[in-house]
């Protein structure tokens, strides 16, 4: 391909050199002073390691980057809708009569949501366990077999969530059921840029056994200590399921270091029910 050509590239989305700015960052272990799309707070944002979507965490409500690109886009499409200005995760708690799913019982997103009126929140257990029994106090929900009525919520969020489940197109099919019209799901999932199918890497047999497609790759958990197993990494090909199943989904790349929200992977999904 010719370089006139790749200028005028849409997909796929191949990672531009790594800003100068990050590498310092990265070098310094500090994301600088940011305004926090979470609590709504000036704060320092420190930074971990290489892995800028995992880290860039608020001095204040812990947040990391990840958590914050849900929390903007969360932010601006609300605004966009009701023609209010939400600055912060906290302005959104305030809307009325709005049903919030949030598949998370832990974290920064969950610590300022659950002081929302309307506001569901679960996290998945084990496979003996059956969708809307509490365990130690906690609502447990398999997101595959959802125990809520159907057009339930405004809003579901999930956050790197969806990549845990074998059949995670089922799950999406919950939560277009359980949406109400013109409701949304917005969330983050490990996303190739540049790939056209899914990566399955693991499967899960009729008697919940893993199957191993490719080596092993787990994710850290609140509630697991050996970490929780990836069995997708998706590609182009989700945003076609999702519009089979019926929504109509928006991919946003963000890039708002002075929100804290930088790296090549800050990716958000808004899909939408029609
Ligand atoms: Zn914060």
């Amino acid at each position: 391909m010719t370089n006139s050509a790749r200028k005028f590239l849409k997909y796929p989305l191949y990672p531009p050199p790594q800003p100068l700015l990050e590498k310092l960052m990265i070098k310094l272990h500090f994301g600088g002073i940011i305004k926090c799309y979470i609590c709504g707070k000036i704060a320092k944002a420190y930074i971990k390691d290489w892995n800028l979507r995992e880290t860039c965490i608020c001095s204040n409500c812990k947040s990391t980057n990840r958590q914050r690109q849900v929390a903007y886009v969360l932010c601006k499409v609300l605004e966009e809708e009701k023609k209010v200005s939400f600055k912060s995760l906290e302005d959104i708690i305030t809307i009325n009569n709005f049903a919030i799913y949030n598949t998370e019982a832990g974290g920064p997103l969950h610590n300022t949501l659950v002081k929302s009126r309307k506001y569901t929140f679960s996290e998945f257990f084990n496979h003996n366990y059956s969708s809307g029994t509490k365990v130690k106090g906690v609502l447990h929900q398999d997101l595959t077999k959802l125990s809520f009525k159907e057009q339930s919520f405004d809003l579901v969020i999930s956050g790197d969530v969806f990549e845990h489940i074998p059949d995670p197109y089922k799950a999406h099919k919950e939560v277009y059921r359980v949406l109400k019209s013109g409701g949304r799901h917005i969330f983050t999932v490990p996303f190739y840029q540049t790939e056209y199918f899914d990566e399955v890497r693991a499967q899960m047999s009729k008697r919940w056994k893993n199957i191993l497609i490719k080596p092993p790759l787990f994710h850290q958990d609140p509630i697991r200590e050996e970490g929780v197993l990836v069995y997708t990494i998706f590609g182009l090909e989700m945003l076609i399921k999702l519009a089979q199943i019926g929504f109509k989904t928006h991919f946003y790349k963000l890039y708002l270091p002075l929100h804290g929200i930088i790296g090549p992977n800050a990716i958000v999904f808004e899909a939408i029910k029609s």
